[in-house]
């Protein structure tokens, strides 16, 4: 059944609001942050054909449309309030929509974040959502807070059985475009595909981190990458990662060495938290991971500035290998 652009709305998109003052409905929605909060802000876009498959089931595109953006507010240390949903669509399919919105709304529930509006259109499958977040004023995680000699550590799941571990959405990807050498046997393929397509914000890790880690990033385009961004931003600091200390699922162990540190270093599409602390706070940040549902690895340390970001082997020589981080403009 066909829908019309505003019953659309009111029947998939429109639900009451709680915390916001005004949601969806008005030519503005209201949102009324507490007082000596400041409002951090994100958008991200997710182009069919770009950023997912058109194969892709519709709750698993709602639930990870909203996952990037809420890994970003995770990152800056920020509680979700409120979001809005830009929407470009081919047809208005009753039942796609049914099952995007239901993916959406499941993940917005878990983490108390309310949609308050949008834009709707027709036009190339997109959904382009924007979150808002809390956080108290100056409290903010940054990408350039760095310290030389900060220890460099990575979230993951809490115990291996969870699916979702660095490097195994690209190993997912690797598997669908059938790259030769990829070691499928014995491989659970449902577990890795939810990695690539249910990823879960580590929004807990981001609160409790704050106050503790001076610098934090969410990996989305590749771990390498995206530490380069802070330690440009923390004034060209260095760092010096130890291969042998990344986490690494069964499945990506069962990769040949190259694929394992491919998909580890420059994997994307992780979603885990990136950040640094003070040496002497590594008891207190493995506590506040555990307590926030998430394990945390210690896996480098930060170099002065005008040192290289390396990643070494066991012995401690640098290992030989250009890892790209993934560029929309500049990668394949
Ligand atoms: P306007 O013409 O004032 O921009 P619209 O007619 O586009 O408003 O939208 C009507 C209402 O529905 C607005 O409150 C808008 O925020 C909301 N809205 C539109 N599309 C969506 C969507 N995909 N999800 C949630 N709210 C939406
Ligand atoms: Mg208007």
């Amino acid at each position: 059944m066909a829908l019309g652009e505003f019953d659309l709305i009111a029947r998939h998109f429109t639900r009451p609001v709680r915390r916001s003052p005004l949601g969806v409905g008005d030519d503005c929605a209201l949102i009324a942050p507490a007082a000596g909060m400041q409002l951090a802000v994100s958008s991200d876009m997710l182009v069919e054909g770009r950023h997912f498959l058109s194969t892709v089931a519709p709750e698993r595109l709602g639930h990870k449309a909203l996952a990037v953006n809420l890994s970003d507010l995770a990152a800056c240390g920020a509680r979700p309030l409120a979001y809005t949903l830009a929407l470009s669509l081919p047809r208005a399919d009753e039942a796609w929509l049914a099952a995007l919105a239901s993916g959406l709304h499941a993940l917005a529930d878990r983490h108390d974040i309310e949609l308050v509006g949008g834009d709707t259109t027709a036009g190339p499958l997109n959904l382009c959502i924007t979150v808002f977040g809390e956080v108290p004023a100056g409290d903010a995680l940054l990408r350039s807070g760095a310290r030389a000699g900060d220890d460099l550590w990575i979230s993951h799941p809490a115990t291996p059985d969870e699916p979702g571990w660095l490097g195994e959405a690209r190993l997912m990807l690797e598997i669908f475009r059938g790259t030769p050498g990829v070691r499928t046997e014995g491989l659970d393929l449902d577990r890795l595909r939810l990695a690539m397509e249910c990823p879960q914000p580590r929004v807990a890790l981001g609160l409790a981190l704050r106050g503790v880690a001076r610098s934090a990033i969410d990996v989305s385009d590749g771990l390498l990458g995206d530490l380069g961004h802070v330690l440009r931003r923390s004034g060209g600091l260095g760092a010096r990662i130890e291969a042998a200390a990344l986490p690494r699922s069964a499945a990506i162990l069962r990769q040949h060495e190259a694929l394992q540190l491919e998909c580890l270093l420059a994997g994307g599409d992780d979603y885990e938290l990136l950040f640094s602390a003070d040496p002497t706070d590594r008891d207190t940040v493995s506590a506040l991971a555990a307590r926030a549902g998430c394990g945390v690895t210690r896996i480098g340390t930060l170099g002065a500035a005008g040192t290289p970001l390396e990643v070494v082997d066991a012995d401690g020589r640098p290992l030989a290998a250009a890892w790209a981080s993934f560029d929309h403009f500049l990668s394949r």
